[in-house]
């Protein structure tokens, strides 16, 4: 089997400890003599699974008894209409446009409330974080929603708004990859398939408090009152994805939990842009001080250079370098379980893709 180093942005790499794991659990879980895909989710295997992703999810974060921590369904892209269908209480919530995803999420919003985008950077192609000194919210708000990392641009909040409202944060591509305080938040939410496991899981970090307060029209799937009731267990929940879910937290635990990751991740960030700095070949357009360190992309002199570039990373195992069809050029998507020789093999083939193309 041919190893490569898969820079996809989701679903994307999961550590080698974890799917080993996984392998290793697949004919018979626990003594079980079944797989977690085969099993009731109303099983002791299962309860068992279900506690565990959640006790060292909240260990990790370090999230407190003030907040739920929820599994659900539908991706990232069904709590752009979860949070205003739970959380407009007032029916005024000022969002933050800084890339693909927060735009629909202020679209879905717009649909149930009186929304205002307080500011965007999509006159510079998202390549930057608006000044958050600058930015001005309502008073009378219920929340301010923000992306922390935009993972089709590449870049990230190191600061949060500075506003009394609640704060929302989609964390999908950096949960995990830095150390966060919970505290500032009333909603946290992150689609499991970037930074932690298969697709099929969501998870949805809500105090406690902010719940019980969803529109009449909302769906009893989407209230989280449902899904903090039964324990993230009120219909089926994508079992699988939480069983890997709950490997990926104890293999980041055993690691040194999110401080360490975060090290290492800004280690393996920083070894990338040093290069493409250094380089008149490469560019990275991002404003460097609101770079992210999951997602970096990047150009070649010109759009043929960069399909040709794509084309040999491939065939030298590195696969999943594509940008997004929005952002065109390369993107390499380093998220916790790339290890740092996968940026340097990255590194190394840029070195000589330069040379021979220059
Ligand atoms: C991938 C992504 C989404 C969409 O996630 P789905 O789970 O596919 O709905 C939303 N927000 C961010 C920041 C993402 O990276």
């Amino acid at each position: 089997m041919q190893k490569v180093y898969n820079f996809s942005a989701g679903p994307s790499v999961l550590a080698d400890e974890v799917k080993l794991q996984a392998q290793k659990d697949f004919l018979n879980f626990n003594g079980s003599g079944m797989s977690v895909t085969e099993m009731s989710h109303r099983s002791k295997w299962y309860e068992d699974i279900n506690n565990e992703a959640g006790a060292l999810l909240r260990e990790l974060m370090g999230i407190g008894d003030d907040y739920y921590v929820l599994f659900v369904q539908g991706g990232a892209s069904t709590q752009f209409e979860a949070v205003p269908l739970n959380l407009l209480v007032k029916g005024k919530a000022d969002y933050l446009v800084t890339g693909n995803f927060a735009e629909k999420a202020a679209k879905e919003a717009q649909k149930y409330g009186d929304i205002r985008i307080a500011a965007s950077s999509k006159d510079k192609a998202f390549t930057y974080i608006p000044d958050l000194d600058t930015v001005e919210f309502r008073d009378d708000i219920d929340y301010v929603h923000f992306t922390m990392n935009n993972t089709i641009f590449g870049t990230r909040f190191t600061k949060f708004p500075k506003t009394a409202a609640p704060l929302v944060t989609d964390m999908s591509s950096n949960i995990l990859s830095e150390v966060v305080d919970v505290n500032r938040f009333q909603l946290i939410y992150a689609g499991a398939q970037k930074n932690i496991g298969p697709a099929g899981v969501t998870i949805v970090i809500v105090k406690k408090d902010a719940i019980d307060h969803p529109m009449a029209i909302c769906p009893t799937m989407l209230k989280y009152s449902t899904q903090a009731a039964a324990d993230s267990l009120y219909n089926t929940p994508p079992c699988f994805s939480v069983y890997m879910s709950m490997l990926t937290f104890r293999w980041l635990k055993k690691l040194g939990g999110v401080a360490e990751i975060q090290k290492i991740n800004e280690y393996k960030a920083g070894l990338l842009y040093d290069f493409i700095d250094n380089s008149s070949f490469y560019t990275n357009r991002v404003n460097p001080a609101d770079r992210s360190i999951m997602n970096v992309p990047f150009v070649t002199p010109s759009p043929e250079t960069d399909a040709k570039f794509i084309k040999e990373a491939a065939a030298n195992g590195l696969v999943s370098l594509k940008g997004h069809r929005l952002a065109g050029g390369m993107r390499a998507s380093i998220y916790n379980a790339m290890p740092v020789e996968g940026v340097k093999a990255l590194i190394d083939f840029m070195k000589k893709f330069e040379t021979e193309n220059r």
